[in-house]
This record gives C-alpha cells, sequence and structure tokens, in this order.
C-alpha cells in the first residue's frame, strides 16, 4: 500500500523534536517508545495482513460460526508466536446457536425475468432449494385487510418503498476544523449540507415507523409466508445493510421467554433485504396491476448443541514487584455480522488490537524487559447481539453489573488492580483523539499522550461519552474504559454492517496510525507509577472475600 509523502515527513518530524523521556504537563512521555512504535507500526506496519487473515481468509465472523472459531483460534496462536503468554479461549454464555449462510439468490421469474441484488438476514432458515412465490406487498396495508389475507407460499414486501438521493456531498469524510473544534469543547457537532435531500427525510419519526413495521411482521409472520423481504432504512447503488432475522413476540411476553432465532430446533421464516432500486421496481410493478412471482434460494446451517462462546484473552506479563498483576487491557471485537467480511466492523479494530499486540511485545523483546503491568488483550465475541463477550468477561473477572445507571452489586479483587482499557469499534478512519467517558481527570494524562501524534492529526480529547461498544462494559462497572475518537470515513453511509464491508474499504495509513497511538496508550498505563484515575463511585463488597453479597 503506497505510503503518502506527508506521512513519511511527518514521522521524521516528530523525530526531531522529540527529547529522550520527556515531562510534559506533568505525565511523562517515553519517546523511546514512541520512536519505536512509530518506526514499526507505521513506517513497517502490519496491520492490512492482520486484517486480510481475518477478512480474507476467515471472512463473515458471526458469533456462533465456524467461521469465529477459526478466526478465535488464529489469535490466539498468533499472539503466542507474539511472546503473549496464557493465550486461552475464555468462555461465556450461554449464546444460542451459530448460523452460517453460504449462497442466497433472489430474482423475478416469468416472461420478463431478472435478478436482485439481495442479502439474507442471519439465522434464516434454508429454503432447502429453490422455492417460488408470489410477491404480496403488505407494507401500508390497513390491518383488517392484512388480517383477510392468506400469505402462505407467497412472499412479503413488508416495507413502503423508500426514496433515493445522489450523494452530491460525498461519502466519506474525515471530521474538518470546525467538526474538531465542536468535539473539542463538547458542542454539538455542525451538521454537513443533505444536498438533493428534502429536508422533511431526515427527520421521519423512525420510532413510529419501527411499530407499524413490528406490527405488520407480527401479522405477516403467523400467516407463514415462503420468505419475508424488505429494503433496510438505509443503502444504495448495490450497498445493503441487514443484521438478524425476528421472530415477533406475542404481546406481553417477558423478554427473556421470547422465542429467539438463536434457539436450537427453532425455523425462522426466511427474510430477506434486497437493493432498495429493486425492491421500488417491484412496488411500482405490483402498482400497474403486474403479477411479480420470486424464485428464492437460501442455503445456510445451524450450529446446535454448542450454546457458549469464547472471547480471545492473552497477556504480556507486567514485572514490576509492586505493580506487576494491575492489569492495562486493550481491545475490540472480533465478531461480525455476515452479509460481507466485517472488515470496518469490526476487522479494523480487531487487527489493530493485533498490531498494536505486535508492536508491544516487540518493543518488550527489544528493550528487554517487558511493561511494568501486565497488559492483556481482549478479542470479543457477541458484540453485534448486545456486547455480550465483554460484559461476560467483566463480570468473570472484575464486578458484577448492576442495573442500568447503577453502581455494581459486587466486586472481584481484579476491579481494584485494574488500570485501563482502550478499545476500537468506530470503523477504519484514523485516531483524532479519545472520549474521556465524564473522566475529566484523565485529561491532562491524554493530552500527554497525545502530543507525540499530533502531527498525525491526533489532538483531541472530549468530555462526552461515546457508546454502542465495549468499552461500555468497563465504564459501566467503575473500571476507566475507553474508546478513540475516530474518522468517520464511509462507515454510516457505506461499510457499517453492510454487505460492502470489504477488505478494499479498510484505510491502510489509518490503521496503522491507530495501531500505533493504542499501543502507544497501553504502554503508557503500564509504564506509569498510578493506575489511571476514576470516576467516583459507590464501592460495593467483594465476590471473592467471605463477606455476604450486597443485593
Ligand atoms: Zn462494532
Amino acid at each position: 500500500m503506497q505510503r503518502s509523502p506527508r506521512f513519511v515527513l511527518a514521522c521524521a518530524a516528530a523525530f526531531a523534536v522529540s527529547l529522550p523521556s520527556a515531562v510534559t504537563g506533568q505525565e511523562t512521555v517515553d519517546t523511546d517508545a514512541v520512536k519505536f512504535f512509530r518506526a514499526n507500526g507505521i513506517d513497517d506496519g502490519k496491520v492490512m495482513d492482520h486484517l486480510s487473515w481475518i477478512c480474507d481468509v476467515f471472512g463473515p465472523r458471526l458469533t456462533g460460526s465456524p467461521n469465529i472459531r477459526a478466526a478465535q483460534g488464529w489469535a490466539k496462536q498468533t499472539l503466542t508466536e507474539w511472546g503473549f503468554e496464557n493465550a486461552h479461549l475464555e468462555e461465556w454464555g450461554p449464546f444460542g446457536r451459530g448460523w452460517q449462510f453460504s449462497h442466497c439468490s433472489v430474482s423475478v421469474v416469468g416472461n420478463n425475468p431478472w435478478p436482485l441484488i439481495a442479502v439474507p438476514k442471519a439465522w434464516s432458515s434454508s429454503t432447502n432449494g429453490r422455492v417460488e412465490g408470489d410477491v404480496v406487498f403488505v407494507g401500508d396495508m390497513p390491518a383488517d385487510e392484512l388480517d383477510a389475507l392468506d400469505l402462505a407460499g407467497k412472499v412479503v414486501m413488508v416495507q413502503t418503498p423508500r426514496a433515493v438521493y445522489e450523494p452530491f456531498d460525498g461519502t466519506a469524510i474525515r471530521f474538518n476544523a470546525e467538526e474538531m473544534h465542536a468535539l473539542a469543547d463538547d458542542r454539538p457537532r455542525p451538521r454537513r449540507p443533505q444536498t438533493g435531500r428534502p429536508a422533511t427525510a431526515a427527520s421521519t419519526d423512525w420510532r413510529a415507523g419501527f411499530q407499524r413495521r413490528r406490527a405488520i411482521l407480527q401479522k405477516v409472520y403467523a400467516k407463514k409466508p415462503l420468505a419475508i423481504i424488505d429494503r433496510g432504512s438505509k443503502g444504495d447503488y448495490g450497498t445493503i445493510f441487514a443484521t438478524s432475522a425476528s421472530i415477533p413476540a406475542p404481546a406481553g411476553v417477558p423478554r427473556d421467554e421470547r422465542p429467539s432465532v438463536r434457539d436450537d430446533g427453532r425455523h425462522v421464516i426466511p427474510q430477506f433485504t434486497v437493493a432498495v432500486e429493486h425492491y421500488n421496481r417491484i412496488h411500482r410493478l405490483l402498482k400497474k396491476g403486474a403479477k411479480v412471482r420470486l424464485a428464492v434460494e437460501l442455503a445456510a446451517r445451524y450450529f446446535e448443541g454448542s450454546p457458549m462462546d469464547q472471547n480471545v484473552i492473552a497477556e504480556l506479563p507486567g514485572v514490576d514487584n509492586r505493580i506487576g498483576n494491575q492489569i492495562v487491557m486493550i481491545g475490540a471485537h472480533l465478531d461480525s455480522w455476515h452479509t460481507a467480511t466485517g472488515a470496518t466492523d469490526n476487522g479494523a479494530g480487531s487487527a489493530v488490537v493485533m498490531e498494536a499486540a505486535r508492536l508491544l511485545a516487540h518493543w518488550a523483546k527489544e528493550r528487554g524487559e517487558g511493561p511494568r503491568r501486565t497488559i492483556r488483550v481482549g478479542l470479543w465475541s457477541g458484540e453485534e447481539q448486545g456486547l455480550l463477550g465483554s460484559r461476560a468477561h467483566v463480570k468473570k473477572n472484575y464486578a458484577e453489573p448492576g442495573g442500568r445507571g447503577e453502581p455494581p452489586v459486587a466486586l472481584h479483587a481484579a476491579h481494584a488492580r485494574f488500570a485501563g482499557y482502550f478499545n476500537l469499534d468506530n470503523g477504519t478512519g484514523r485516531v483524532r483523539g479519545i472520549y474521556l467517558q465524564g473522566n475529566e481527570a484523565c485529561r491532562p494524562i491524554f493530552r500527554s499522550w497525545l502530543a507525540p501524534f499530533h502531527d498525525l492529526d491526533a489532538t483531541t480529547i472530549t468530555s462526552g461519552n461515546t457508546g454502542g461498544t465495549d468499552h461500555l462494559a468497563f465504564d459501566r462497572v467503575g473500571l476507566p474504559g475507553f474508546q478513540f475518537l475516530q474518522d468517520p470515513v464511509a462507515y454510516s453511509p457505506r461499510t457499517h454492517h453492510s454487505n460492502m464491508d470489504n477488505w478494499d474499504h479498510a484505510v491502510a495509513d489509518d490503521l496503522k496510525q491507530a495501531a500505533t497511538i493504542m499501543a502507544s496508550f497501553a504502554w503508557h498505563t503500564a509504564q506509569r507509577d498510578e493506575m489511571l484515575p476514576r470516576k467516583p463511585m459507590e464501592t460495593p463488597a467483594l465476590i471473592d472475600a467471605a463477606a455476604p453479597r450486597r443485593r
């Protein structure tokens, strides 16, 4: 991959000004370590090789599937080869059955046949060969009309058509100066222009839409159609966003008693998301009174009988007598959705964690001594289904979480020895800074640690929270857990959970920069005298001690 001339220059410039071990503010920056990480992570970075193994060799890594098993085995073995110890698969669960598909096709049949771009929703049952059915549109059908319909053997369209707008403002973005200032000042980011889009489009009430779709799905599902198709809430030009199939829950049934697509032995009516342009064409044909018939074929397998899943855990042991058993963690989720190879979500984060691990092990070897604190790597599974792997890891090792917004109900001894956790899961974009998750005491520390990377556009600390990924599992029990601030690139409009989330859409220079910075943050957290400060929290009883647990 071509390295931009500006990039190489930047590295040289950073070297020139640094002192061997500088004290900026009150925080020490180990510039020898930084120099090493930059030289090996940027000039000789391997992050795109790791990503190619994860995406090209193992492919889509849905939790519970054979592909994620293979990827977990590779990560464990590779970390061991690099000198990590105690590399193991940490079991958690039950998660339920796995699923993987090998073939999917949807096409219009009849006197003017044509193929659709379509993907199955995860955990859909196979069609057992090619099956055909007439299409019925119920997207905006009144409930009583829907009740009267017989949908057996039909292919049902459950969503209304969706307008498509041309991307006049471009697709991939980097935060501009105005946006970076807003982030630094904790102000909302200015809205970007939406040329060619009617203002209303953005403000459609998604909640009402969701309720209506769920009600329709409930009725349709009960009528046992051949297959269900929709067009997704975004995506065009062949890019389709799809996640899990669903079984509509009868009203009033508590969440943990609801039927799940992950239950062994359960049949799940095949569900597909098709390209919006193709979905809209069928709708226009039906409106003209034409009859449309679809041939659908899905070849998929369930993996039942082993409901547990695993996280990959490995360590570089701490060498300091006083703080060696304290823990610094870097992590990302290895699982992905199924329609592409999960490159930017979250092969990118996993490859960055692997690369940071390689740099840290390499540096420990180079200097002939390991980190003061233990550096632990976590590659999670089950993130896409609710941070399941990382939450299980936290519960097993550090603390039993309380209710939402509540302090933990009990702590493991290791809770007091946990120095900090760094996560990467916002796509392929380079690090522009870090979210403090409200932990203001870390601001001066992170300011110092970002300073050696200002030339690589990593400059900004924003006090806000960012959600939706694995650092929350740590933050929730009062442990310092952070997600880096990354450039969006084309994460939301193109790759996040889409059928185009492939290696080719990962930006090499960005991931090299991210891995270098993650390695540096982990190293500095392992080397400083004190653990990272924490947000104030009520301290519950210890699980490990004999003391009765507080409920
Ligand atoms: Zn993710």
